[in-house]
């Protein structure tokens, strides 16, 4: 049988971090035949000191050992955030990889009121919310717009968001995280309409607790807080408390419904938001 994604370009997002949820997307598109652009801010932020990005070392990394299952990635530095560096990045990949057939919408997450730092909404600093939006929701906004011109000359193909569980129940302390997640629903079910007659289709799925470095990140700030219990103690606490399968996920099992997604597999699908949470929200 043809590999999946033989002959397919896809961008992904977020892809610089070894070991999260970008990455494992982009090994698994390449491994089913298809050529990925790895997009990635490359840079620290003063502004929010405690989240950590990926350099341009570990985007090229990450760029390179996609070939060891297929052809290597093409690395891209971009913040998805700022519109003309989204126009200049989705151009060069049309430009050196012949069009887009697949975006994947990964980079997000937050601060103040993200996974990484929580705060309460009477407590939240106006720019760690406009920080948060602009990366988990506008972002998908920017990618979408300047990506559905290449898709469109190579008349149709995919686009897939990482939302998150945490959208689509109450989290203290989450708010613009949560919130604008579940935005990216609300943006997925709008864009699927708009792009159906172009053969594109728009689809997000929604993670739950996946062994990243940013959520392993997320555990040891909580265990120098209350410096009570270890990081693991606190995620194996929270996991057994609310995961029904009893573990955390592996980035790859989120690659594997991102794939999916964007897959002919999935051919009749447009609009939705698949759940993969090892039963969460059952
Ligand atoms: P990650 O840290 O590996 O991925 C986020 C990536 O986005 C990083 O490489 C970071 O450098 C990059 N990034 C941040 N700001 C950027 C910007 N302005 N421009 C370009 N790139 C930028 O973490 P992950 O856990 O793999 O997260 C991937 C996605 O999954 C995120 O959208 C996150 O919100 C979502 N998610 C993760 C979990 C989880 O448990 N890990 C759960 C739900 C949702």
């Amino acid at each position: 049988m043809k590999p999946r994604f033989a002959g397919k370009v896809a961008v992904v997002t977020g892809a610089g971090r070894p070991g999260g949820i970008g990455e494992a997307i982009a090994r698994r598109i390449t491994s089913e035949g298809g050529r990925c652009a790895v997009l990635d801010l490359c840079r620290q932020r003063a502004d929010v000191p405690r989240e950590r990005f990926a350099d341009i070392d570990m985007l090229r990394g990450v760029a390179t050992s996609l070939g060891e299952v297929g052809r290597p990635g093409l690395a891209i530095r971009c913040d998805v955030t700022e519109e003309a560096d989204v126009r200049r990045a989705m151009q060069q990949v049309g430009d050196e990889l012949g069009g887009i057939d697949i975006l994947f919408a990964n980079a997000g997450g937050g601060t103040g009121a993200g996974p990484v730092d929580q705060t309460p909404v009477s407590e939240l600093d106006r720019k760690d919310w406009d920080y948060t939006v602009e990366l988990s929701l506008t972002s998908v906004f920017l990618c979408a717009k300047h990506a559905v011109a290449a898709m469109r000359s190579r008349h149709g193909g995919a686009i897939v968001s990482t939302t998150s569980i945490s959208a689509y129940h109450g989290v203290a302390g989450l708010s613009a995280y949560s919130a604008a997640k579940q935005a990216v629903s609300a943006l997925t079910r709008s864009l699927a309409l708009e792009l159906a007659d172009k053969g594109i289709r728009v689809n997000a799925f929604a993670p739950g607790i996946t062994l990243t470095p940013y959520v392993r990140q997320r555990y040891e700030a909580l265990a120098a807080e209350r410096q009570d219990r270890s990081a693991s103690e606190l995620m194996q606490q929270f996991i057994a408390q609310r995961i029904p399968l009893g573990r955390a996920a592996q980035p790859a099992e989120m690659a594997s419904v991102a794939a999916f997604l964007a897959s002919d597999d999935a051919s009749f699908m447009t609009g939705q938001t698949l759940f993969v949470d090892g039963g969460m929200r059952v």
